[in-house]
């Protein structure tokens, strides 16, 4: 049996926002069954808890929005990833800023707290969405697809006319155990030509190269260079699994996408939720033993029941 997965306690995370440079505490409390992930915001005395769902998306752009106005979550996508990897569907988070803190630009440092904070099993059944009918969403050459697979692979193609990155392809079948390793440490990226446009557009203000991978017009600019030789596509499978956490299940299906980003992430997302024949909502129980054993955790996260 696979169960529903909470924290085990609660655990505080503090750095900056890419975008707005400010300072944030995130605070994750273990939550019951059935809950989902939901967002507080502190700093606001008026604003209301948003649960982690792609009918309640915001802007997308550069980074994926939980809500609209002054008391939105901001960049909210590697925190999600990081608990889709892990298989923890249950959390209330709580933030005295607008943005989810950056980190290191992947979704590692999460992955490493919640390692550190352990997993909780809950007294329920996973629940699954099993993709039955194809669906597909285009914008301006770009496309995103999802459809019927035993088990979620991510199959991402990205294109940059950029020397160190070009086309780049993977497929990518989840695990816990290989989100963990193949995914969770790649980095988001951007390129120095961009910064300064960003700035004034008020993003990426707490952007640097503790953040992000950095090109200039030729090379990456970080004395460290690549964590993987195709650092950038991973990227954004660790994006793409967060966008589409936001459907609100573990999923079995296959999605693939063509120069993609946050955006075209939610619509597909929206266009699976208005299409209820394409999906089915199933208990664990009813898959594989090998897509079960994909969602088991691997031995060095410690779980209590
Ligand atoms: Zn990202």
């Amino acid at each position: 049996m696979i169960y529903q997965r909470t924290i085990a306690k609660e655990v505080s995370i503090t750095g900056i926002g890419i975008h707005s440079g400010k300072k944030v505490t995130l605070k994750m409390y273990p939550s019951d069954a059935d809950t989902g992930v939901v967002f507080k915001r502190t700093d606001i005395p008026s604003a209301q808890a948003i649960k982690a769902d792609a009918r309640n998306v915001g802007p997308t752009r550069n980074n994926t929005t939980l809500g609209e106005g002054a008391d939105a979550i901001h960049t909210v996508e590697h925190l999600l990833s990081a608990l889709y990897g892990l298989g923890i569907d249950n959390v209330y988070c709580e933030m005295d800023g607008p943005e989810v803190p950056i980190m290191d630009g992947s979704s590692a440092s999460f992955v490493f707290v919640l390692k550190e904070t352990g997993v909780e099993n809950l007294n329920k059944t996973k629940k699954f969405m099993v993709i039955t009918e194809p669906v597909e969403v285009e914008h301006n050459g770009t496309f995103a697809r999802i459809e019927p697979s035993k088990n979620l692979i991510i199959d991402s193609t990205i294109v940059f006319a950029h020397p160190t990155i070009n086309t780049q392809k993977e497929i990518f079948e989840f695990s816990c155990e290989n989100y963990i390793q193949e995914i969770s440490r790649a980095r988001t990226f951007g390129m120095l030509r961009d910064v300064d446009m960003l700035k004034r557009m008020g993003l990426a203000k707490g952007g640097s190269l503790d953040n992000a991978i950095v090109l200039d017009d030729y090379k990456v600019i970080n004395q460290d260079g690549l964590r993987f030789r195709d650092e950038f596509v991973r990227h954004k499978i660790l994006d793409t699994i967060g966008d589409v956490s936001l459907l609100g299940y573990e999923l079995a299906g296959k999605i693939t996408t063509y120069k993609s980003g946050h955006y075209l992430h939610n619509v597909l997302c929206r266009k699976v939720l208005d299409t209820p024949s394409c999906f089915e909502i199933v208990s664990a129980s009813s898959l594989t033993q090998e897509v079960r054993e994909a969602h088991r955790l691997p031995q060095f996260i410690s779980v209590t029941n």
